[in-house]
């Protein structure tokens, strides 16, 4: 059902507040994982919210 993969990149509407709003897929599941591409920040997000926040690509 997910079509984002561990080891995408995927950019958010809003950005980070480092100002980055480019991050990579460390974990897919009930619970996503993004890694900040610009400070290396990891956040949890549950699915309903990283659909919201997040589009594929860069
Ligand atoms: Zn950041």
């Amino acid at each position: 059902m997910t079509e984002f993969n561990v080891g995408d990149t995927v950019t958010t509407r809003k950005p980070h507040a480092c100002g980055g709003n480019s991050w990579t897929v460390v974990r897919v599941g009930a619970d996503y994982k993004i890694k900040c591409n610009k400070c290396g920040r990891v956040v949890m997000l549950d699915s309903q919210k990283f659909h919201k926040a997040v589009h594929i690509g860069k």
